[in-house]
């Protein structure tokens, strides 16, 4: 049985979703703010949920599973203003970063992205119907929500509503009527892209959108609602709020999901801290399949470490077990005939109910790794002592279960033998690490040589300052 952490709960609770008996499942995850490169915290976050995702498949759940995208913020005004682009351009470049990282990293098992500015009318929809209940007011410079109105604000964080406003600082925008309300529509600034609405031209803020894509494509109540540990409060709280007030209908979500931080060296990561890693910086030092790995090996509520050494114990860690689904691979298609040995059978089976057992534990992947570290020892010491086909291929056909779930081995085990793009990526990275060298010693016509010899091959290397990429031409 399937248990699952409710954070509005506090409680482990058995997993039991609003559609039980049609066996659907939806979920919606925060997705990102396209202003920037995706960095490890979003590795880390959203990994996790596509475990989560692929876990609640596994278990036979059809599954419903929608991420938002951001694409309208300050921030992306400001990085707009700052590099001269417009909001637009901005958006959909780092938007198309995001989607290229998470596709290198195996995160795929999202159904819907939804962009905010896509769907306008159902935020503009949404607040009417806020404003109609009395639930939200118009002020000078917006929309607001009206805590007031709804006395549960703060059950999600544990905080009691007296206690937060009077907790409150002095007001700063003499607007709003009280502290905590949050915009549910910001009228429009000079030089600020702006959407029409009842209200004059603005844009939305952030909260609305999440309830109005959720409510289209999940309905007004729905099971999972996921996101770092960071968005509890207050942006979780008032997307509760929204759908609560419109709805009538509680709770919002059942089970409220949230992952906790990632730390650099003990530190928070951050620009300023110098300690900032982009998804493509770890991607040039270790492949993605091990960052995957390092990142399922703690559970996906606790803090995480991520470091130089943590990364490269996991790449370590990572071929360990590939060499042994490499070894098996071949054995379940050329190894000896005969009767598969029940002690390995049973073993093989007791690994299994293990494993599922780790991941029923509120996904806990740490166990599950741990587990198929299990697996890979009784292979070498068994199965590949055998050489028995068969007792190969049972154990094969366990890991490629988990695999639809853990999404370490794909590469391997799709791979037909032959050259995998995988591997010509890799090699790709050796010649231009090697050249950039050769470079920074002045060694040009070697380095010119490299890029010619490649260039007859109809490979193509750019350089843009330290930077070099490549393509097919
Ligand atoms: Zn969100």
């Amino acid at each position: 049985m399937l248990k699952v952490y409710n954070t509005l709960t506090r409680k482990l609770e058995e997993f039991h979703p609003i559609h039980e008996k049609e066996n659907r499942v939806y979920m919606f995850v925060c997705g990102p703010t396209v202003y920037d490169s995706p960095h490890v915290g979003h590795a880390r976050s959203y990994v996790a949920y596509d475990v989560i995702a692929k876990y609640l498949r596994y278990k036979g759940w059809s599954l419903f599973y929608v991420q938002n995208i951001t694409d309208i913020d300050d921030k992306i005004i400001r990085r707009a203003q700052e590099t001269g682009k417009t909001w637009k351009e901005i958006a959909r470049e780092y938007e198309e970063e995001y989607h290229r990282a998470m596709k290198r990293l195996f995160v795929d098992s999202v159904n819907l992205y939804a962009r905010a500015t896509e769907h306008i009318p159902e935020i503009i929809d949404q607040i009417k119907r806020l404003m109609e209940k009395g639930y939200a007011y118009e002020t000078e410079d917006g929309v607001y929500f009206d805590i007031t109105k709804f006395p549960e604000y703060g059950k999600l964080s544990g905080q009691r509503l007296e206690d937060l406003m009077a907790g409150a600082r002095v007001e700063v925008n003499e607007n709003k009527r009280h502290p905590y309300d949050f915009a549910l529509w910001k009228k429009a600034k000079p030089g600020e892209p702006t959407w029409e609405s009842p209200w004059g031209p603005g844009r939305p803020g952030w909260h609305i959108e999440d309830t109005a894509i959720s409510e289209r494509y999940l309905g007004q109540q729905y099971d999972l609602h996921g996101g770092g540990m960071d968005l509890i409060f207050p942006h979780h709280e008032c997307e509760i709020a929204q759908m609560e007030a419109i709805s009538g209908k509680k709770p919002f979500v059942r089970y409220w999901l949230h992952n906790g931080f990632l730390e650099v060296n003990g530190e928070k990561m951050s620009k300023s801290l110098k300690n900032f890693w982009t998804i493509e910086d770890v991607l040039k030092k270790v492949r993605p399949e091990a960052l995957r790995y390092f990142l399922l090996s703690t559970h996906y509520r606790s803090p995480i470490n991520f470091s130089d050494e943590n990364l490269e114990q996991a790449q370590k860690a990572w071929e360990g077990l590939a060499k042994t689904v490499r070894k098996l691979k071949k054995l379940a298609k050329d190894g000896k005939e005969g009767e598969p040995r029940e002690q390995v059978v049973e073993a093989l089976e007791d690994i299994r109910k293990r494993w599922e057992d780790a991941m029923d534990d509120d996904f806990n992947t740490p166990k599950a790794l741990a587990v198929l570290h299990d697996w890979a020892t009784l292979v070498n010491r068994e199965v590949v002592e055998s050489g028995l086909k068969e007792e190969a291929g049972m154990a094969l056909e366990i890991l490629e279960k988990w695999d639809t779930v853990l999404t370490l081995f794909r590469s391997i085990l799709e791979s037909d033998g032959g050259v995998s793009e995988e591997l010509v990526e890799g090699l790709m990275r050796i010649i231009i690490t090697v050249r950039q060298k050769l470079r920074e010693q002045k060694l040009y016509e070697i380095s010119d040589w490299i890029r010619a010899e490649l260039g007859n091959l109809g490979i193509q290397l750019n350089d843009r300052g330290k930077e070099t990429t490549w393509e097919m031409t």
